[in-house]
This record gives C-alpha cells, structure tokens and sequence, in this order.
C-alpha cells in the first residue's frame, strides 16, 4: 500500500507519516506541493506501480489543494487515485469546492488517529470494490463480444452467417466506394443438392455441406476475404479489392478442390461426384447504386451456371 501525502507544512506531514506508519502502512511519500506530488506519481507510474491514496492538504502556497485535486482526476492515467481532503477550521467552507473537485473524503485537522486510520481504509476499500466492479464489466464486455460472434456464425458449418454477410457487404461496400475500389461477390450453389440428401440421409448432407464450406474458406487467402452460408446450400464469398480475372482465378480453384475431395454423389447428372456451380460478380460500388446491385449480380451469373449445364463458373459484371 502506498499512499502520498501532500502537506506544505513539515509538521503536518510528519504527523499524518507517524500515525499511518505506526498502523503499519510502510511505503509513504511526501510532497510539499503540488509540483513534487506530481513528479512522484509519474515517477511511480513510470515505474509500473501505483499510488493507491492520496492525503491532500488545502491550503499550500502555488497550486493549492483543491486545484491539485482536479488536475488529478482530470488526469485519466490517475484519476483513479482516492483523494482524501485534510482542512483546517478555517478551510471548511471550501469542502463543498473539494468535492466538485473530484476528492473522494475529508478529515478534520487537527488529526484523530481513529478517524484517519478509518477513512483510509475505506477509500481504499472502496477503490477495491470499483476496480473489481470495473473488472467484472470488461469481463461482460469481452463476453457480448463473443455474443455477438457467435450470433453471426452459422452453427453447421462455422462460417459467417446470412446475418454477418449483410453487415460485411454493406461495409465493404461503403469502403469500396471511399476507396475507388472493386468489390467481388463469389455466390456458391451446390448441384443437385436435394438428390444428395435423398439418397445419402440428411446427416451425410451436413457432412458435405461442411466440406464445401471449407474448400470455399480455404480458397480465400486474403485477410480481408470473408465466407459465409447465404442459405441452405448456397454460399456466398465476399472479395475486396478484386477484380473479374482474381475471383473468377478464386472460383476455378474452388471447383478444382472440390474435384479433388471427390465426394461421391449417388444421384448427380453430372458425374459420380458432388460439383458447384459457382457465380462471380464484381463492380465498382458507386453512387447511386447499393450493394444488392452486386448480389443481384452473382445471383444472375449463378443461375446462367445452372442453366447452361452446372459444374461450372460464369461471370457477371454489375
Ligand atoms: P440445383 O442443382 O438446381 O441447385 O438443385 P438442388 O437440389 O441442389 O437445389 P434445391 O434448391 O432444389 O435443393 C436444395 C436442397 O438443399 C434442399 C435441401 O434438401 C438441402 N439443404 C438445405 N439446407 C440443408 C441443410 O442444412 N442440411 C442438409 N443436409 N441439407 C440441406
Ligand atoms: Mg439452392
Ligand atoms: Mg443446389
């Protein structure tokens, strides 16, 4: 516990240093003004420790008590500090002042050992409680933010959900336009996906969605690319900053992948194996339009994949 007490007068100091130090409390410092109590508590800061209290005369030549108060507490590094006022007769009237000035307590000179032993040890109390108060909040904090992810994450296949995808484009989109960059939508639909279910069960379904989800979020490569399911068994790749021949390079790979995972198909007319039809669309998010400009697009393209055969990409420019 180290506590700070600041006091022009010798004796005052002296006197508070003896009943605290004969409580027990062993690391005190003292400061004759506000300057040298200042130059202590960066010094203990810089030094990663920390005042836990503050004994604070009023009247002192140069910055007086209260002014040094709010400095304090205007500092946020150290506002945190307790500061307990210590006012002679003559200074109550200036209490009301101490209080608006942020201290947390006062005590009467002259100095009852009882009195002072007992307020110091609730402002601390009390600093204990807020910290661990604060504590408790962050910790809640941290938890809404897991919340909230685990709310935009699709629980089978563990990419971001239909939710996430609306609040990313709609970003990327915004971000896109201020930066006078291309945005390309990779949209995602698996070939005779209902045949599948109806021949291998629904839980080999899941299994295969999961394996498409991944060969998709293994296909993007860049920080800033980001996968989600859009639907049943559809998703959806969200690419900034690329251009037609980048995420049409992206759909090919993905198509190559799944080839190589093989996954069998009992019923598929296209072959023995699970296959994609894959849509691309890029635009230049401008003015005017809206990012469901560029999933109109995906879309567009995704159904000329189905129509022209499936098992294959084609593209669209919004
Ligand atoms: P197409 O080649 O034209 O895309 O035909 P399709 O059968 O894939 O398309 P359709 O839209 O007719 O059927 C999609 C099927 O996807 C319907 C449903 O059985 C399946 N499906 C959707 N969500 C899930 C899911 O979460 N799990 C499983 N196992 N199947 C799903
Ligand atoms: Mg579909
Ligand atoms: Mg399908």
């Amino acid at each position: 516990m180290e506590i700070l007490i600041v006091d022009d007068s010798e004796t005052s100091q002296l006197l508070l240093t003896t009943v605290l130090s004969s409580a027990g409390y062993a690391q005190l410092h003292s400061a004759s003004s506000y300057e040298t109590a200042h130059d202590t508590l960066i010094a203990c800061l810089e030094g990663d420790r920390c005042i836990d209290l503050i004994l604070m005369d009023i009247n002192m030549p140069g910055v007086d008590g209260i002014e040094a108060t709010k400095r304090i507490k205007a500092d946020p590094e150290l506002a945190r500090i307790p500061v307990i006022i210590v006012t002679g007769v003559e200074e109550e009237e200036r209490i009301e002042a101490a209080f608006e000035a942020g201290a947390n307590d006062y005590i009467r000179k002259p100095i009852s050992r009882i009195e002072l032993l007992a307020r110091v040890r609730s402002a601390i109390r009390l600093r204990d409680e807020m910290e661990k108060r604060r504590d408790r909040e962050r910790e809640l904090e941290d938890l809404t933010e897991e919340l909230r992810e685990l709310s935009n994450i699709d629980g089978l296949t563990s990419l971001g959900n239909r939710r996430w995808f609306d609040e990313r484009i709609a970003n990327e989109w915004l971000r896109g336009r201020r930066e006078g960059a291309s945005l390309a939508l990779l949209m995602a639909d698996i070939d005779f996906f209902k045949r599948y279910n109806d021949s291998m069960g629904h839980l080999e379904g899941d299994n295969c969605l999961k394996q498409v989800a991944r060969t998709i979020r293994d296909a993007a490569r860049r920080p800033a690319d980001f996968a989600a399911r859009f639907g049943g068994e559809e998703f959806v790749l969200l690419m900034p900053h690329t251009d037609l021949e980048g995420a049409k390079y992206v759909a090919e790979g993905i198509m190559q992948k799944l080839a190589e995972l093989a996954i069998k198909h009992p019923d598929s007319d296209i072959g023995p194996h699970v296959t994609l039809s894959i849509g691309v669309a890029t635009t230049h998010p401008d003015m005017g339009l809206d990012q469901q400009t560029l999933v109109a697009a995906a879309d567009k393209a995704l159904y000329r994949a189905k129509n022209s055969g499936r098992n294959r990409v084609e593209t669209e420019t919004a």
